[in-house]
């Protein structure tokens, strides 16, 4: 089975220009921009500027230039939130939704970093 990427979801119109965003950083290849309906004082998403679904699509595709990319990109933005554990941050939370069982809204691979308040146990009880 292949991956699948729908070129008309959100991020994809974002990537091109056609919505708006509020970039923190773009890189050659990612982007990351304020959410638009923020969970913490901090919400940033970072997204690669290429085609992919999900994380599992984006490690077993993506070039190694892209994924490096991707990985320094988070780390930029928890320095420049302040957050980062090297300057002593109050830290944050990496989260990445895919699929039905991870409730993902967008299928463009996405990583929230959720930052400025303590966010509570990892996963809710269900
Ligand atoms: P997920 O459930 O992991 O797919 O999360 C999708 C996220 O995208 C949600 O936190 C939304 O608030 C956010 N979002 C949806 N549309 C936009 C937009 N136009 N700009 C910024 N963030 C958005």
């Amino acid at each position: 089975m292949a991956y699948t990427y729908d070129p008309e979801n959100i991020f994809a119109k974002i990537l091109r220009g056609e919505i708006p965003n509020t970039t923190v950083l773009e890189t050659d290849h990612c982007l990351a921009f304020r959410d638009i309906a923020p969970q913490t004082p901090e919400h940033v998403l970072v997204i690669p500027k290429g085609p992919y679904v999900s994380y599992d699509h984006f490690a077993a595709e993506a070039s190694d230039a892209e994924i490096i990319d991707f990985t320094r990109t988070i780390g930029k933005i928890t320095k420049a939130l302040g957050v980062d554990l090297a300057e002593d941050g109050n830290g944050y939370r990496l989260i990445s939704n895919a699929g039905v069982d991870g409730v993902q809204e967008v299928p463009h691979l996405h990583v929230h970093i959720l930052a400025g308040r303590p966010i509570g146990r990892m996963v809710a009880a269900s």
